[in-house]
């Protein structure tokens, strides 16, 4: 998983020191997205199978609060294996479709901001530490791949959601 051909990102750990910024610039997107199209129906799917986009918010806020804690645990653990974060239970077991939209456009803002704050307090070499990441598969990754592999998470459900309120973007 080098590239996504879906919202043509490329993974460069290079990129990992910048991804608490370009996470918070990617939410402030989502979110002004989202405000925009405030008075349409968010919570419906459009396509069965397809989350709508209040559910694509919630999963994104959930996405960053789960990394959050996984950034944690890999600074005060050695290589540790991290469970799924149970994506399409959550839908459920949350009530993604049940939530309200200014509040869950505040706490994605609040999930960035936690996320990108634990990213900046890191050392330089905590970038190369070891974690088994459980998706697709689990597979050893360093915390830089974890960085890079949220701001894909941004990008993909930024477009999965502009797609759906804005179809002529593409
Ligand atoms: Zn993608």
């Amino acid at each position: 998983m080098d590239h996504c051909g879906e919202c043509d990102f490329t993974y460069d750990p290079a990129d990992a020191s910048a991804a608490g910024p370009t996470i918070r610039d990617g939410v402030v997107e989502v979110v002004s997205v989202l405000r925009r199209r405030a008075g349409d129906d968010l919570r419906t799917r459009r396509r069965p199978g397809v989350w709508s986009p209040l559910e694509y918010a919630c999963h994104l806020r959930d996405v960053l609060l789960v990394q959050r804690e996984r950034v944690l645990a890999v600074r005060r653990t050695e290589r540790p294996v991290f469970a799924p974060m149970g994506r399409d239970e959550r839908v459920d077991h949350e009530g993604y479709a049940e939530q309200d939209l200014d509040d869950v456009l505040r706490q994605l803002g609040d999930a960035a901001g936690l996320f990108g704050n634990v990213l900046a307090r890191l050392d330089p070499g905590d970038w190369d530490r070891d974690l088994v990441y459980p998706y697709p598969g689990p597979t050893t990754r360093t915390l830089a791949w974890m960085a890079v592999h949220t701001v894909h998470e941004v990008r993909h459900h930024l477009r999965d959601i502009r797609l759906q309120v804005e179809p002529a973007a593409g």
